[in-house]
């Protein structure tokens, strides 16, 4: 038995077989291959494995987001079977004895050049696909089995994973995340607790061979490890678990319950999602409203810029499964940590403080406008509204409004029906934005507090890669919290609302300085939200010391 330590960043016990993430390595291995037989079953293999997933891929994406976005990989599957494709690479092999990573690479290649030299537009874009798929078998050949190739429920085992790779797991099989490194903050926490994963962040752990296959029990309340457990282990965590259910089943006894303080104040308790998929959880926890549904996250699961349609539709699922109840839908962050290789964004030197989220909309109107329609289109069918992220300063919300105006007056002439009474709100998660809390208050509908980046933001301290800044990094930071209560009075003074959406607002153990500072809205991970329910109701013992629940 082997017991390690990490932080705990999302709450729950699990027991599996730990899984090392692995990556595809960059580039082919190009040596000459000296067996050409053995190369061509080794490409062979490879593209039907690649096969295998990309139709998994489809009918997942199907079931989640509907025909249209499965239809690219459906686009992918057909390209893998095409002649002139497979002959060409099986060519590279036999007569010019490439190995089949070279040849996938050399053919995908020239497939790439030739379609990106096409007039056409659709043609061109082709170009994207045929590199994806190429990129696809090269990682099969080269070992990958990371991402969507989980073959049974385990604990993914890493030294950090980006947003893009979290979100491609199969999560039907994945029931914990160990990370070497990590953030308790990072957009992959974050996901963890949005699908209710216990994982633990920071593990003294290497992510090598050795523990690959062996079992393990992870407790991400506290951050324990045990790998091969004994039984007296597998006993407490047992005992640990059962205690866990209880709690829950008090707490599943406030569903129904209106989210009133004790002195009779109504707060929204809403929850965050990043998936239409999310939304099951998001009723089975029975929030009232989705207070932020990470749009990126469409972008960062698809393999080329979601069309407006494939948008459309995950955004109209959402609306409509809320029937009726509102639905915070925040424009795409991209960036920073959410990098995606089809926005082809430069390297910066601070990417947290460079081209993201709607400086990348503003500076890109059209990538902007094909969101917007798509949100504006889905108003017609619930209570939708719209956020924007990242502001900075006050010209950004006015550029924003007015391509709003541009999108509505677009839809009204093509006669397609959207909601002209929509809510427009921002997030404060820049200092600046709270200097301009007052100024902003009059543009929009209502403020959203996103404290992870407000707190990095205030206290320069970079959300992501803190080892060693732990104690720096401190989202209850008297500053932070100034903040909170600054934008507050400046909302309320101009006569809308302010809610809190980033991880802090499902700290228990503030829930009723938030409330005595004003704060109408707390949006919070889905499991969060009866925790959040029970602290506003004033019965709030239980959670205290569990700071990410
Ligand atoms: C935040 O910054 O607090 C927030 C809610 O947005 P994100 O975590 O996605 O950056
Ligand atoms: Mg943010």
């Amino acid at each position: 038995m082997v017991a390690i330590k990490g932080t705990g960043v999302s709450y729950g016990i699990a027991e599996g077989k730990l899984y090392r993430y692995k990556r595809a390595e960059s580039g082919a291995h190009c040596a000459p291959a000296s067996d050409a037989e053995s190369e061509l079953r080794r490409w062979r293999t490879a593209s039907e494995q690649a096969a295998e997933e990309l139709d998994a891929l489809a009918e997942k994406t199907r079931a989640e987001l509907g025909e249209d976005a499965a239809a690219l990989f459906e686009t992918h599957r057909m390209m893998l079977d095409d002649l002139d494709y497979t002959d060409r690479i099986e060519e590279l092999i036999e007569v010019e004895r490439n190995s089949a990573e070279s040849a996938v690479q050399t053919a995908g290649k020239e497939f790439a050049d030739m379609f990106s030299a096409m007039d056409d537009d659709y043609m061109r874009a082709r170009s994207v696909d045929v590199t994806d798929i190429s990129n696809r078998v090269i990682g099969l050949l080269s070992g990958r089995t990371g991402g969507m190739t989980l073959r049974e429920p385990s604990i993914i085992l890493a030294d950090d994973l980006t947003p893009s790779e979290t979100v491609q797991l199969d999560k039907s099989m994945l029931l914990g995340f160990i990370l070497s490194g990590g953030n308790a903050n990072s957009h992959t926490a974050i996901l963890a607790r949005t699908l209710g994963i216990p994982a633990i962040i920071n593990a003294g752990i290497s992510p090598d061979d050795e523990y690959e296959g062996r079992q393990a029990i992870i407790d991400g309340s506290v951050g324990y490890i045990v790998i091969d457990p004994d039984e007296t282990t597998k006993e407490y965590l047992g005992k640990k678990r059962r205690e866990e259910k209880a709690v829950r089943a008090m707490l599943e006894g406030l569903k129904g319950q209106p989210d009133v303080t004790l002195d009779g104040k109504e707060i929204k308790v809403y929850a965050n999602i990043t998936s239409p998929a999310d939304v099951d959880a998001v009723i089975t926890n029975d929030a009232r409203g989705i207070g932020l549904f990470r749009s990126e996250f469409l972008y960062l699961g698809s393999e080329a810029f979601p069309t407006e349609d494939v948008q459309f539709e995950a955004y109209k699922s959402v609306v409509q499964r809320m029937n009726g109840a509102q639905v915070i839908i925040r424009t795409m962050d991209i960036g920073a940590d959410k990098k995606i290789g089809y926005f082809n964004l430069a390297d910066e030197e601070n990417p947290a403080l460079g081209m993201r989220a709607l400086r990348i909309c503003l500076s890109r109107p059209e990538i902007f406008k094909t969101q917007l329609r798509a949100l504006y289109r889905a108003s017609a069918y619930g209570k939708l509204s719209i956020m924007l992220p990242m502001v900075s300063s006050l010209w950004e919300v006015q550029e924003s409004k007015r391509l709003c105006a541009a999108v509505m007056a677009e839809l009204k002439k093509e006669r397609v029906p959207f909601d002209a009474d929509l809510q427009l709100g921002v997030m404060i998660e820049t200092p600046a934005a709270v200097m301009l809390a007052p100024e902003l208050a009059r543009e929009v509908s209502f403020f959203s507090i996103g404290t992870n980046d407000l707190t990095q933001y205030t206290i320069a301290v970079d959300r992501q890669s803190i080892q060693g800044l732990e104690r720096f990094y401190d989202p209850r930071h008297p500053a932070v919290l100034r903040m909170i209560k600054m934008t507050v009075d400046a909302a309320h003074k101009a006569g809308i609302w302010a809610g809190i959406c980033g991880e802090l607002a499902a700290d228990c153990s503030l829930t009723e300085s938030f409330i005595e500072m004003g704060v109408d809205e707390l949006s919070v991970s889905p499991r969060s939200v009866l925790p959040v329910r029970n602290a506003v109701r004033g019965a709030k013992s239980w959670h205290k010391q569990e700071k990410f629940p």
